[in-house]
């Protein structure tokens, strides 16, 4: 199976080393490829939105060509792990500082995210996060992330860290606002892959 990582910004060599290791350990035969341009989202059977600077991020996938592609795919099942800045891009709604910049979003998840949720005195910290799934606590970086205020029924909510919503499912998308492809534990990557059936 192919597996693309939208690198037009971001930590997309960790993405891409994270999964390589959790495709190898779950026995899955994966190629890792990057997605640069438009063509090849198609080819995927699955994809990863990385954490970047989701405003820049969000207006050259739209400028390439890629986020109508997005759409495209993930209205047809296929599933996407956003982190970061791929959480903030996967929601259908913003905060007002999103909905301010008019910053373009892919709009696919019934959800509602503050960009910056944790603020300026906890730009970047690490704790341990009981996640949905998991039987023990899974040691998660945050990096100016963003958390989910609202949801819609449908939505599964996987994490909570401090009264804020910090990790989600629906159907056949997952949305993480820490980054678990900047530890070696490899359980949430182990959960996407098998939304992969
Ligand atoms: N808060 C950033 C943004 O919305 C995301 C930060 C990250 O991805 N590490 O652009």
């Amino acid at each position: 199976m192919r597996i693309g990582i939208i690198a037009i910004q971001g930590n997309i060599e960790e993405h891409v080393n994270a999964m390589s290791k959790a495709a190898r350990r779950a026995g899955i035969e994966a190629e890792i490829v990057k997605i640069k341009h438009k063509g090849i989202v198609q080819t995927c059977d699955a994809l990863v939105l990385p954490g970047g600077e989701s405003t820049t991020l969000g207006r050259l996938m739209k400028r390439e060509g890629i986020a109508d592609e997005i759409q495209k795919v993930v209205l047809a099942g296929v599933p996407v792990m956003g982190t970061c800045a791929g959480l903030v891009l996967l929601a259908r709604h913003g905060d007002k500082q999103v909905e301010r910049t008019k910053q373009p979003l892919l709009e696919l998840m019934d959800i509602r995210v503050n960009r910056n949720a944790f603020g300026r005195q906890r730009e970047s910290f690490e704790c341990l996060l009981d996640f949905k799934g998991l039987d023990s606590p899974f040691n998660a970086v945050f990096i100016r992330a963003p958390c989910i205020t609202e949801y819609d029924r449908d939505v599964e909510v996987l994490s909570e860290y401090d009264g804020h919503i910090v990790a989600a499912r629906q159907k056949n998308l997952l949305a993480l606002a820490f980054h678990p492809e900047l530890t070696d534990d490899l359980r949430i990557h182990r959960y996407f892959l098998k939304m992969l059936g």
